[in-house]
């Protein structure tokens, strides 16, 4: 069967009836994306919104105001998904995103036009393509895309929508002998009847069921992004056709102003600037490691010398990293005491890291106390815990238990 938005790909509006109206349970997908869900599969006597197939995703509308989110082909019939029902008879009015639609028109005529350029022109035959949320690609059969090439394609393809060469649709049966064989790509398994032919004026004829353009024009603009490995052999060449081009640019514009504002400086410059400061934060650091080794260093020494051998130890230095942790226990250890370590993590003040490691009969008794009031994960091993606490809020209260455990002992 061929659809209404098939012989119209521009029609907007139409009445028709409710033929059939079931309950499902099947999935929605959404650019890729499979989400549960829960309605009704509705079939009319005709429709203006698309199934998916051909590699273009499904449109989304209304029957009688009532939101359809998916519709799929299956066999001859389009199924429309919505939550809720209606009733079999009942005349409805479909309404169209159009927005979605003509979205989706600007890229699969797109890819036509663009697949059209690279297999005549630079010998790149079209494999497959996606039609994303945000990103388009072809997946052309060969891994040597040059600069050159993309580049040559591209001029040429802006080249070919300014002189505004029509788009037309051919209807023809299966056993034509005017159909060309080679050009099947995107033909859903289940179009065994009428096969229409998407012709853009001579340049190209392919077989599609999806929606198109009906002029070069209303492509406005292609823009190819690059190319990104694909799969065994293949190469993936990203691309974005008409509002898709402006829409992306305002995004872009808007994350570079954020960053000019950020680096008080042109875009220009931006490159250059981050490149300093990721080389300045390095030396930072380094400084500020040789720096904590250090002070490690002095607090091991300042216990060791202490007049009194402390009981225990309990550190806790906010601005203190894991490193530094280590580091004095480590110079501890010998020392044979109940230590306990704590830091905080930089991004998460109420999450931190933890040490504690000491004699086993203090451990026992205290360990799995301190543990669970910090939702600490992981467990004691060997007489020592180092791992993750989920929560210091309680850090005060440990060292209570510790204060008064060990008064209690001696
Ligand atoms: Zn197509």
């Amino acid at each position: 069967m061929v659809f209404k938005c098939q012989e119209d790909s521009f029609l907007k509006e139409f009445t028709t009836k409710v033929v059939k109206c079931e309950e499902t349970t099947e999935p929605i997908v959404e650019y890729g994306k499979v989400s549960q869900f829960e309605g009704y599969q509705i079939i009319l006597e005709n429709t203006i919104l698309f199934p998916a197939g051909g590699g273009q995703p499904h449109d989304i509308g209304w029957l009688n105001e009532k939101e359809v989110v998916q519709v799929l082909r299956k066999g001859d019939e389009a199924i429309h998904f919505t939550k809720e029902p209606l009733e079999v008879g009942t005349k409805v009015s479909q309404k169209i995103n159009w927005e979605r639609r003509f979205d989706h028109m600007q890229q699969h005529s797109g890819q036509h036009l663009l697949s059209a350029i690279l297999e005549k022109e630079h010998n790149l035959p079209t494999t497959s393509w996606w039609l994303g949320a945000e990103e388009c690609y072809v997946e052309l059969n060969n891994t040597k895309v040059t600069n050159e090439v993309i580049q040559a394609t591209e001029d040429k393809c802006n080249t070919l929508i300014r002189e505004a060469i029509p788009v037309n649709v051919k209807f023809c049966k299966i056993n034509d002998p005017n159909l060309d064989e080679a050009h099947t790509r995107g033909l859903p398994k289940d179009c065994i009847d009428t096969i229409r032919v998407i012709c853009i004026g001579n340049i190209d004829e392919n077989m599609c069921c999806g929606t198109h353009v009906s002029n070069l024009s209303q492509l406005q603009v292609i823009k190819l992004l690059g190319i990104e490995p694909g799969k065994k052999g293949k190469t993936n060449l990203k691309f974005l056709v008409g509002n898709r081009v402006t829409k992306t640019l305002q995004l872009m514009l808007d994350r570079e102003k954020a960053l000019t504002g950020l680096l008080k400086n042109e875009p220009s410059k931006h490159e250059e600037l981050i490149q300093k400061l990721q080389k300045n934060l390095k030396i930072a650091n380094k400084n500020v490691s040789n720096l904590l080794s250090e002070v490690a260093q002095y607090e091991i020494e300042k216990i060791k010398n202490a007049q009194e051998k402390p009981k225990f130890i309990f550190m806790f230095k906010k601005d203190a990293t894991p490193e530094f942790n280590r580091a004095v226990c480590k110079g501890l250890e010998e020392d044979n005491l109940f230590m306990f370590f704590a830091s905080q993590e930089a991004d998460k003040p109420k999450e931190g890291q933890i040490i504690i490691q000491g004699p086993e009969e203090h451990c026992i008794v205290l360990g799995q106390k301190i543990t669970d009031i910090l939702k600490c994960k992981g467990a004691f091993k060997n007489g020592k815990y180092q791992g993750k606490a989920g929560d210091l809020t309680g850090i005060a209260k440990c060292k209570k238990i510790i204060e008064n455990y060990f008064n209690d002992i001696s």
